[in-house]
């Protein structure tokens, strides 16, 4: 009987591995639909300086709106886009409908400083990118310095060479490049003096314990010092409460992002924001 009980153990096991294995499949096929097919949308966050009066720029995050499985938020997909070499095409619908939501506010009156958008690992390797830019910007008409490049500390260190080359091709077009999630990444500071970077974004994790956790209160004043030491600009992302930006604009941070600026959101909304709510110098 324990024998018995043993193979239908093991026949669950792999029903249910294979059931795995094709629910992932599935998943895979609907995500290449929706990148070839326009299935995804790009959600917009705001990004304003520290003192609140002035709209820095934009953050691209990207959405699947899954037709049985609502709206997906990147981490549900972008791992697996990372995996199965979709990340290339992902981010190429990403850097065009940014482009030409850019154009568009542009056309409309309500022009944004700057438009920022996270690169996948995979993409910040791909020798291609900045032609694909380059194009991009030509033909939305738009200046290079009002795109701006997000990466992580763990996309540049897989390949630091690389990075290098893509990324000073990029800066060469004007285009502007931020290290997302500062802090939380495997690696050296090294990079800081050899890449093209003009900008650092704080990871929300440090900003969550102001103002009144101390190591979470050095840690971002040391990033901030540090960054301007080395002539970087200071994103605080993750802001989330009045104390936090109290706080991080007394470090001298440049710029806040956050649930207590304004939450990220579809065209429209972002649309309505600029129009009303931006605030204006
Ligand atoms: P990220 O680039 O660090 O983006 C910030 C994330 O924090 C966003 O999550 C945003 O919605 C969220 N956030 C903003 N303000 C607050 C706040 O005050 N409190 C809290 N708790 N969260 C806040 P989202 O949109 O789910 O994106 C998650 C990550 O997915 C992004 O982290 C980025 O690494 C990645 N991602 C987003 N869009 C793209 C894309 O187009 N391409 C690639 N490759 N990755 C993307
Ligand atoms: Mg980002
Ligand atoms: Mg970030
Ligand atoms: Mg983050």
């Amino acid at each position: 009987a324990s024998r018995q009980g043993e193979r239908q153990r093991y026949l669950f096991f792999v029903e249910g591995l294979n059931e795995a294995v094709e629910s992932r499949q599935r998943r895979l096929r609907e995500l290449r639909n929706a990148i070839d097919d326009g299935g995804l949308t790009l959600w917009f966050q705001p990004q304003l300086s520290s003192d609140r009066r002035r709209l820095s720029g934009l953050e691209a995050l990207v959405r699947w709106p899954h037709p049985s499985d609502g709206l997906l938020a990147p981490d549900a997909f972008i791992p697996l886009a990372e995996e199965h070499d979709l990340i290339i095409p992902l981010g190429e619908w990403v850097l065009k409908a940014a482009c030409r939501q850019l154009h568009e506010w542009q056309q409309l009156g309500l022009p944004v400083p700057r438009l920022a958008v996270n690169l996948g690992a995979r993409h910040l390797l791909d020798s291609r990118l900045p032609g694909f830019v380059a194009d991009l910007l030509r033909d939305y008409e738009l200046p290079g310095h009002c795109l701006e490049v997000e990466v992580t500390e763990s996309t540049v260190m897989e390949d630091i060479t690389r990075s290098e080359e893509v990324l000073s091709r990029l800066v060469r077009l004007g285009v502007q490049v931020a290290v997302d999630d500062f802090g939380t990444g495997h690696s050296s500071l090294a990079y800081l003096k050899r890449l093209p970077i003009q900008r650092i974004k704080i990871d929300r994790s440090f900003i969550a314990g102001l103002p009144d956790d101390a190591q979470d209160r050095a840690i971002c004043r040391t990033i901030a010092d540090l960054s301007h030491s080395l002539g970087l600009q200071v994103v605080a992302e993750g802001v989330e409460t009045t104390a936090q930006a109290a706080a991080l604009q007394q470090m001298g941070c440049n710029d806040l992002q956050g649930f207590l600026l304004a939450r990220p959101g579809p065209i429209t909304r972002i649309t309505h924001w600029l129009r009303h709510e931006a605030p204006r110098p």
